[in-house]
């Protein structure tokens, strides 16, 4: 008989099998990112109780967590964000952050980091005024920090050198948002008005090329693809 593991967890990708089981992607908060299978989840509605759907929070029951797959034993709805559904760009942005993780983080590393990033941004979406681009930006900061590919808007992202306010720079996601001229520049060049923007978060159009920016620097850095193959 193999250990039950308990633990909460937000469910990244369901996959069909056969006629009648799932392969999910999680994201655990003990375990950080793996796979399990959901044995019957297709048809047994009432076995795992609605849990099986994204953006909530899920208190998981597993076997063979151990496993390149796991099995999920049960599943319940631990904490819903019914806010999050009453505006579409606020369930888009909630996509996004999931997508991003499920591509960018290692299978069975523990995030605790990550973890509180991304329950931090599904509770300020709750009460996000707009559209939540803010919100995100900072997710994919502190996201592409936790995996080691930090990027800044303030300091050269290869010598450190602070960027003065109000000059524009030469920006590489591939070498950690700007580069000064002495590490050799960078083909694109941003504005001082948008590089403000993103290093205060000051809602508006920048965070529109913010976003981008990260999207550029997740698919540079790992199997990230924008628009690719999604959910
Ligand atoms: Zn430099």
């Amino acid at each position: 008989m193999s250990a039950l593991l308990t633990t909460s967890a937000y469910l990244l990708r369901s996959v069909a099998v056969g006629e009648r089981d799932l392969i999910l992607t999680l994201l655990t908060e003990s375990r950080g990112k793996i796979s399990a299978i959901a044995r019957g989840g297709q048809a047994s509605k009432r076995r795992f109780a609605g849990a099986l759907e994204p953006l909530q929070r899920i208190e998981l029951e597993l076997t063979h967590a151990e496993r390149d797959i796991a099995t999920l034993n049960a599943a319940r709805i631990e904490r819903p964000y019914p806010a999050l559904s009453l505006r579409l760009e606020r369930l888009d942005v909630a996509g996004r952050a999931l997508r991003w993780a499920r591509h960018v983080l290692p299978p069975r590393v523990p995030e605790p980091e990550l973890w509180a990033s991304l329950e931090r941004l599904l509770r300020d979406l709750e009460n996000a005024e707009d559209d939540g681009s803010a919100e995100l930006f900072v997710f994919g900061l502190e996201l592409l920090e936790i995996v080691g590919v930090a990027m800044t808007f303030d300091k050269c992202g290869v010598c450190g050198r602070p960027r003065p306010e109000g000059r524009s720079a030469h920006v590489d996601v591939a070498r950690g948002g700007i580069v000064c001229t002495s590490c050799g520049g960078a083909r694109r060049t941003l504005d001082a008005e948008t590089l403000d923007a993103l290093v205060h978060v000051t809602r508006g159009p920048a965070l529109g090329v913010g976003l981008e920016l990260i999207e550029a620097a997740l698919s540079v850095h790992t199997s990230y693809e924008e628009g690719g193959t999604a959910r």
